[in-house]
């Protein structure tokens, strides 16, 4: 527990375990991809470690390889939804000033039509 917020409330970790229901598009032994409910665009994924991590200021040394293996994959979950040629934005908020609303690790996958050159809104 850090704060107030408690891992047994965590809605990505209630996914992990299947208490609440996800359209998933990948899943292995440490990670899950699931369609985002409110997506921001044609197709929007979320990628999250299995583990309980908050977001990249909770890193650890030992979650090196855990962050490689979840980027070695954007790019294959891309390609099962069809915007790996085409392009996409990969984008982790943190804490506070970026509106990071669930306090899980996510990685957006926001792609399947021309963003805006903005990535600041
Ligand atoms: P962030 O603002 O970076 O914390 O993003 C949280 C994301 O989680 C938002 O894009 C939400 O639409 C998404 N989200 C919230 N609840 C669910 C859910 N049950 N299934 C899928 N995506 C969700
Ligand atoms: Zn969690």
């Amino acid at each position: 527990m850090k704060g107030r917020y408690r891992i047994e409330d965590c809605l990505f970790c209630k996914i992990i375990n299947g208490e609440i229901p996800s359209d998933k598009v990948y899943e292995d032994e440490e990670i899950l991809a699931f369609n985002d409910i409110n997506p921001a665009a044609p197709v929007h994924v979320l990628v999250i470690p299995k583990k309980h991590i908050i977001n990249v200021n909770d890193l650890k040394n030992e979650d090196e390889a855990l962050i490689g293996r979840i980027f070695a994959k954007i790019p294959q979950i891309a390609e099962i939804k069809g915007i790996k040629e085409a392009g996409y934005r990969v984008i982790t908020n943190c804490g506070k000033d970026s509106g990071q609303e669930v306090m899980h690790l996510h990685f957006h996958i926001i792609g399947g039509k021309v963003l805006g050159d903005k990535i600041v809104g």
